[in-house]
């Protein structure tokens, strides 16, 4: 995973503001990792991607996670803080490509892992009954019972929330679950955790935070916002103590 200097993640930050969260992560992934075809990264199961993902954020924000949460309970906030390789599994699934199988219902069926190409597709249905038909027409690759083909489209909601469950069971890394307890009430419950959303939100509280900082720094040396990018950000903070005094 090559480390994006400042300068590259403002540019990233910057077009990535316009796109889709799944073209988002495409856009970070396409910086980070050139040699890999944008083909490839579109491919990849999203376990796979959310797992590149996770190397890029280590080596951008480091590889603690802290974040805020309330209890659904008794509302008291909670800080809530891990180690990018306590929620890392191994990489076993690389290409979405790959066809599994699996029994429902007397049915046999082949599927293949959602990749980013197939969320883009379901992003554009009108509400998230529709969004899960658009992946399972895409992923599911044939239903076969009794030797003779079955109907795939719609899916019968039974079959389909077993094919769902298999996918998440295979691509582990897409579907990360952290255990909470509230220190208050003693509640415990888990919650899903979105390295993407996660991502580019630091992405953009850092990205506001530098602008700001580049407007400081020019107002008051005059130098160019690519001098300033370019600078290590402990020689900008130290300007920065300089001028705030
Ligand atoms: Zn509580």
């Amino acid at each position: 995973m090559r480390e994006l200097l400042a300068q590259e993640l403002l540019e990233i930050w910057e077009r990535g503001s316009a796109q889709s969260p799944t073209e988002r992560a495409l856009t970070l992934l396409h910086a980070a990792r050139p040699d890999l075809e944008t083909e490839t990264l579109a491919n990849m199961s999203i376990g796979r991607r959310d797992g590149l993902l996770l190397s890029l954020r280590e080596s951008t924000f480091g590889r603690r996670l802290a974040s805020i949460t309330n209890c659904p309970d008794c509302r008291a906030q909670l800080e809530l803080g891990f180690d990018i390789d306590q929620i890392r599994l191994a990489d076993t699934l690389v290409e979405s490509e790959k066809s599994h199988t699996l029994s429902a219902d007397g049915c046999e069926l082949t599927f293949r892992l959602p990749n980013s190409r197939d969320l883009v597709a379901a992003a554009s249905a009108s509400d998230v009954d529709s969004a899960r038909q658009v992946l399972m027409t895409r992923c599911v690759l044939s239903v076969r019972g009794n030797g003779r083909q079955v109907e795939s489209d719609p899916l019968p909601q039974q079959i389909l929330e077993r094919v769902e469950h298999e996918m998440s069971r295979l691509d582990a890394q897409a579907n990360i679950q952290v255990e909470l307890e509230c220190p208050s009430c003693r509640r415990g419950w888990t919650t899903a955790f979105d390295i993407l959303a996660f991502f580019w939100s630091e992405l953009d509280a850092w990205a506001q935070r530098l602008l700001v900082e580049v407007h400081r720094l020019a107002s008051a040396y005059g130098w160019r916002e690519a001098d300033i990018l370019g600078m290590s950000a402990t020689r900008r903070n130290i300007y920065l103590n300089i001028v705030n005094g």
